[in-house]
């Protein structure tokens, strides 16, 4: 089982540079930061 989480643990995750959250891949992002950030909410 532990194998498992230091299976993801070594996957190189993208980290929104805005925010510092983690970005899910999803398709090819175009700059570094998480969904979140790139709508413009506020
Ligand atoms: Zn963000």
């Amino acid at each position: 089982m532990k194998n498992i989480v230091e299976f993801f643990r070594n996957i190189p995750r993208k980290k929104c540079s805005k925010c510092g959250n983690d970005i899910v891949e999803q398709a090819d992002c175009y700059h570094n930061i998480c969904d979140n950030c790139s709508h413009p909410a506020i």
